[in-house]
């Protein structure tokens, strides 16, 4: 237990159990989950969508939170905090309600107030901050979506002492989404007091920028992974945000997300008919079968299983399968097994794929955790040929459930995924350099040409399944940053 503990508020747009799109979801979750169980004081707010709302989760309203209007231009909105507990931990999550920018369908919209649905909630945080009298010592903001809070304290609630030792720490889980609006958006936010620190250009073409600015004023600056704390410095990767980023290289570290083991490990997992475990294998046959049931794929254990749980979003690197897989598929005995949803493109590619090859490929196109948990479970090889990649989680669920990533060498993939040597037995799975079809099959080949060979691929399997990503590791490393902050 800490001797000084910290006072942390966490702001997300997401966070499990209660609404997920992605690994952001995990990450706020399980870092707030570890840092309580270390002994600080760790407040979760995200709003209350309409779908959490409907799902039957356990709320009690807070009555001190309770009907607290923010007011954005000439309209008000009010809001209610509704208290849940984390999963198999005394942290409060705070859902946020307010019906009138969450009651609809999806987490996020292309609605046109989707900027006070995200600027307003990150006020609606501030204003139980001070009717709770919690005094945080970090804020630690999620992606764009409560990136401007650094401004509002140095802005509209920069009286309150309350907060006159908050620092803020901002992680920027994926750069590739910004919050971009119509400048029209600061009077909206109650922003116009501060237009003068907005980034001029952007102002000058019309443009609010949520992440930039998050950027510009936040007291430091986190991204998942060391890799990609590197990248988005370049002008490859840092999508426009580059030199701002550079500029600020001081300030900028990265930490991998770690994984939360309670739910991702063989040797509990509530969401797999079999356990298993790196010393009895045995579960992990069977869930292979029961996958492949499922997707009405047949069984043979000689021939390797791979698997896919992705958004279907560019970034992924789904551009480089239309080229390969057709043609390994049709060349090898290989069943795929993919769950996803997003670019149509996409999901048409793997429609067509499981009509071109009926015994050999299942798509599912569904949000489906059990699905999720099932195929890293059931599969041998898992597939993440990203283009970028900020952290990715599923890599490392792979390597515990002992299905070998063959990952593209970039970001998060590149600081937990090794190549595997024969000569030596060591690494962890298969890496590829270049972004390229050419690229991809090499690896794809390499992972298939050992997997018949059962002694190497055993050992490949062991050295997966014995990495240790645990969150109660990389929260430490958090810790460590709140105290550096907090002590700056
Ligand atoms: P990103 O956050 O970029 O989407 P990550 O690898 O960090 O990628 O995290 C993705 C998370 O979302 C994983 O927990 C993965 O299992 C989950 N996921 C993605 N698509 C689906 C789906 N269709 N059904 C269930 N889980 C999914």
């Amino acid at each position: 237990m800490e001797k000084n503990p910290l006072r942390i508020c966490m702001l997300s747009s997401e966070a499990v159990p209660f609404a997920k799109t992605g690994g952001l979801a995990d990450v706020a979750s399980a870092l707030s989950t570890s840092l309580a169980r270390g002994g600080h004081d760790v407040r979760l707010f995200l709003p209350l969508y309409q779908r959490v709302q409907e799902a039957g989760f356990p709320f009690e309203r807070v009555e001190a939170l309770t009907d607290i209007e923010v007011t954005a231009g000439s309209r008000s909105y009010v809001f209610t905090a509704f208290q849940s507990r984390l999963p198999r931990s005394e942290t409060s999550a705070y859902l946020l309600h307010c019906n009138d920018l969450y009651g609809r369908d999806g987490l996020y919209t292309s609605d046109d107030d989707e900027h006070l649905r995200f600027g307003l909630f990150t006020r609606a945080v501030l204003e139980c901050c001070q009717r709770m009298e919690f005094a945080p010592d970090v804020f630690h903001l999620n992606d764009w979506h409560t990136a401007l809070l650094p401004l509002y304290l140095k802005g509209p609630y920069a009286w309150d002492e309350l907060f006159a030792s908050s620092k803020t720490l901002l992680t920027i889980h994926n750069i590739g989404y910004q919050g971009l609006f119509p400048i029209e958006a600061v009077a909206d936010l109650g922003l116009d007091d501060v237009r003068k620190h907005l980034y001029q250009e952007d102002v000058a073409d019309g443009v609010l920028s949520f992440l930039k600015t998050g950027i510009l004023y936040a007291d430091l600056l986190s991204t998942v992974s060391e890799t990609y704390a590197l990248e988005i410095q370049t002008e490859t990767f840092g999508m426009g945000l580059h030199e701002l980023l550079a500029g600020r290289s001081g300030s900028l570290v990265g930490i991998v997300n770690g994984v939360d083991y309670d739910e991702w490990s063989p040797e509990k997992d509530e969401k797999i008919p079999f356990h298993f475990s790196r010393d009895d294998l045995t579960g992990k046959e069977q869930n292979k079968r029961a996958l492949l049931d499922d997707l009405r794929l047949p069984f043979d254990r000689d021939v390797p299983v791979m698997g896919v749980v992705s958004r279907m979003a560019t970034q992924k690197g789904f551009d480089l399968m239309f080229e390969v897989l057709p043609r390994i598929l049709a060349e090898r005995d290989l069943r795929l097994c993919v769950l996803g949803s997003g670019e149509e493109r996409y999901e048409r590619f793997f429609q067509w794929l499981a009509s071109e090859f009926p015994t050999k490929v299942g798509y599912d196109t569904a949000f489906n955790d059990r699905l999720a948990h099932m195929i890293e479970a059931g599969s041998d090889l898992f597939l993440m040929p990203s283009r970028y990649e900020p952290c990715g989680l599923n890599q490392m669920y792979s390597l515990r459930y002992g299905t070998v990533p063959i990952v593209r060498k970039t970001g998060g993939l590149a600081d937990t995924v090794t190549q595997f040597d024969p000569e030596t037995g060591e690494g962890t799975g298969f890496v590829f350099e270049d972004y390229s079809p050419e690229g991809l099959r090499w690896a794809l080949e390499l992972a298939l040409s050992l997997w018949p060979n059962r002694e190497a691929w055993a050992r490949l399997v062991q050295n997966g399944m014995s990495r240790d990503f645990s969150w109660d590791h990389q929260a430490e490393r958090y810790v460590k940053v709140y105290r550096e902050l907090v002590e700056s």
